[in-house]
């Protein structure tokens, strides 16, 4: 049974989901939801894989997968089943208990990461948060030292997030900033100037996906953990985006050797459960003691239950190396396209920059919805791809099809 027939609701007959109906969703969200995002494309109801469908039935391809989330596409039984199965057995406990689910995933988490035996694992229920986590870390590290990151860089937007993300568009409206951190351009030369003793941390990271999906120059990485281990500094690798696979390893920082002080993650890692995770390395596991960080729903049984069976699924189909191959059959099919606003493709994996050559991405994406496909102007002049880590053949097959055409359409 396919997923349109799954859902098809008795009395949705020959007219289902009349225009007035349907069209009635934007009303009330208006009504009714905070203005703090941007009006929605649509109003979706179910999915499964790759393709979801929305409430006048209408069908899409899922390349942006809830923004690099949907780690094994949608109601994957995997991940429907670990709901269903903890939800009905343990969902919360609060952190004066222990489950044996978090324990397990953290684990896990010391493993895939390479933090090994003296790693330590906080859970939390976002990227933002995790990115809290880190903050307060740097603090513990240095406390009036001075944190370091990247301009353009992206890390979330609670007040501690915020202050690290180097966007002035972002920060304006909500300064006074949280002091104590500087922002710094990408390149070797400005880092060298910018660590030393009073540096508390160093944050960045290795692609920059909100920007634009923009990598590092070459041998950043490795001089930031030379940099930061000489002066007493943490290195904390948000790979909140980047992380589970995404990018062909479990994490990007694994493909350029070097181990951080510390690793955010969220986004795919339960994929579409929320759910974020700080895992330190070394040292950097004593940092906090008894009682300086916490939160009421983390690490909950339920969470970390689905977390272990999408990591789990990850590691069994060995979705970082689907990733990688099919990320780099992706990109050759953008290219194959041939179109004259194609400037070229970016990132790693399943992590995709499209670079164009004028500033239409919205159109783009607009067109490409249009058609039925779901993809993302993460800039003027950039669509970003982050479709499960699951996809094959055909999904690549009709996703060029409908990108060639949404190109066309935008020219
Ligand atoms: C999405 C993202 C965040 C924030 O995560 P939320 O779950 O939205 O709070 C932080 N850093 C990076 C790199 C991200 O992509």
């Amino acid at each position: 049974m396919n997923a349109e027939s799954r859902w098809l609701r008795s009395d949705e007959g020959a007219s289902r989901n009349p225009a007035p109906e349907s069209e009635s969703w934007r009303d009330r969200f208006a009504a009714s939801l905070m203005k703090s995002t941007p009006a929605p494309l649509t109003q979706l109801d179910h999915g499964l894989g790759a393709e979801v469908w929305d409430v006048d039935g209408k069908r899409y391809l899922d390349f942006l997968g809830g923004i690099a989330v949907n780690a094994l596409g949608h109601a994957h039984p995997v991940f429907v089943g670990a709901v269903a199965t903890q939800a009905a057995k343990l969902a919360h406990i609060s952190n004066y208990f222990a489950s044996a689910p978090q324990v397990e995933l953290a684990e896990r988490l010391k493993r895939v990461t390479g933090a090994g035996d003296a790693g330590r694992v906080y859970f939390c229920n976002s990227g933002a948060e995790a990115m809290e986590a880190a903050f307060k870390l740097a603090r513990r590290n240095r406390q009036h030292g001075t944190i370091v990151a990247l301009h353009q860089a992206f890390h979330g937007r609670t007040m501690g997030a915020l202050a690290l993300t180097g966007k002035p568009a972002l920060q304006g409206p909500f300064e006074p900033m949280v002091p104590g951190v500087v922002h710094i351009d990408s390149t070797i030369a400005a880092l060298e100037r910018a660590i030393t003793g009073q540096t508390a941390a160093l944050v960045l990271e290795p692609i920059k996906g909100e920007a634009g999906v923009l990598p590092l120059p070459a041998g950043f990485l490795e001089r930031a953990r030379e940099l930061t281990a000489q002066h007493g500094a943490l290195l904390i690798v948000d790979e909140i985006q980047t992380g589970m696979g995404r990018t062909g390893t479990w994490f990007e920082y694994q493909q350029h050797g070097i181990l951080p002080d510390a690793v955010a993650v969220a986004k795919g890692i339960a994929g579409g459960f929320p759910l974020g995770a700080l895992v330190t390395f070394g040292a950097a596991s004593d940092l906090f003691t008894a009682g300086q960080h916490g939160s009421t729903y983390a690490g909950n049984p339920l969470a970390t239950a689905v977390g272990n069976a999408v990591m789990g699924e990850i590691e069994r189909a060995d979705l970082p190396a689907n990733a990688a191959r099919r990320g780099a059959e992706l990109r050759a099919a953008i290219e194959g396209i041939g179109s004259p606003l194609v400037e070229g493709t970016r990132g790693a994996g399943l992590l995709v920059g499209v670079a164009l050559t004028a500033p239409v991405a919205q159109r783009v994406a607009t067109a490409a919805l249009a058609r039925g496909l779901i993809v993302n102007a993460a800039n003027d002049s950039t669509i970003r791809l982050a479709p499960p880590l699951t996809i094959g053949d055909a999904e690549i097959a009709e996703f060029t099809a409908l990108f060639s055409a949404a190109l066309k359409d935008a020219a």
